[in-house]
């Protein structure tokens, strides 16, 4: 167990609350893995966990994307929590990484289930390494959910070959971009990266059981194919 510090905090959207986290020395974690805070619940200490979503780097500092749940006790707590904090910490932990990547890659996320996919992004870039044909395909209610939305667009400025595909199921009518829900989109942004690609697909239970089903029973994906972090 660590003692991790809360040193900066900052509002990416009206549900979501980024955390800056000082683990302490002798800290190293691999894109796409989580780690699991400690936290006072109803009189008693609970584990929750949080993907990092900041690239990994040698020390130092990293960041979490902490979604407000309504009636949710770990969340309302991290929402709350006021700096300088300490937060007792495990971690990092997970298997939700990005392969030595072979094939067009396609990311999938709900909410802050784009932290994972973010960290991954980020590890590419600040290793100067540009990933084969890659599009993240993002799903939220309204634009002021697309968390870190700047990153994402950048980078697609940036890399000929990375298309960020944001989708809104509750989107004004200014909305020029794609409309309803992610996994309505899945099929046609699979056919776009020439069939045969790796997923990655992050966020609540319900998304990622979709997302499942339609890669392998309607497109044919190896579930070797498909990696996932659930949330709930
Ligand atoms: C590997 C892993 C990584 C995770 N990474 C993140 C992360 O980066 N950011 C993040 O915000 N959460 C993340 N979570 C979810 C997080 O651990 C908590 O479950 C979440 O913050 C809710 O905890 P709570 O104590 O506020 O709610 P609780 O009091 O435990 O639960 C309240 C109710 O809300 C439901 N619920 C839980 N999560 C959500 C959600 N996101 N949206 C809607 N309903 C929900 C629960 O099923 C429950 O019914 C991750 C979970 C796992 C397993």
């Amino acid at each position: 167990m660590r003692e991790a510090m809360l040193v900066a905090a900052r509002r990416l959207s009206p549900e979501v609350r980024e955390l800056t986290i000082d683990p302490g020395a002798d800290f190293r974690f691999v894109a796409g893995q989580w780690v699991s805070f400690r936290i006072p619940v109803q009189g008693q200490i609970a584990a929750r966990a949080y993907s990092i979503a900041s690239a990994p780097r040698a020390d130092g500092p990293f960041q979490i994307a902490v979604t407000r749940v309504e009636q949710g006790l770990g969340s309302g707590y991290l929402h709350a929590l006021e700096l300088p904090a300490v937060l007792p910490m495990t971690g990092p932990e997970g298997l939700f990484r990005l392969e030595e990547p072979q094939r067009p890659i396609l990311m999938v996320a709900t909410g802050t289930g784009v932290s994972p996919l973010r960290s991954m992004l980020l590890a590419a870039e600040s290793a100067g390494r540009e990933l084969p044909p890659t599009t993240l395909l993002f799903g939220m209610r309204t634009e002021s959910d697309l968390l870190y939305r700047e990153d994402f667009e950048r980078l697609a400025s940036k890399w000929r070959a990375f298309r960020y595909e944001p989708t809104l199921s509750r989107a004004g009518e200014a909305w020029s971009g794609r409309r309803g829900y992610a996994q309505a989109h899945v099929a046609e942004l699979v056919r776009a990266l020439g069939g045969d690609c790796d997923v990655y697909a992050c966020g609540l239970n319900e998304m990622i059981k979709e997302v499942r089903g339609l890669l392998k029973s309607e497109l044919g994906f190896a579930r070797q194919r498909i990696h996932t972090e659930r949330y709930d």
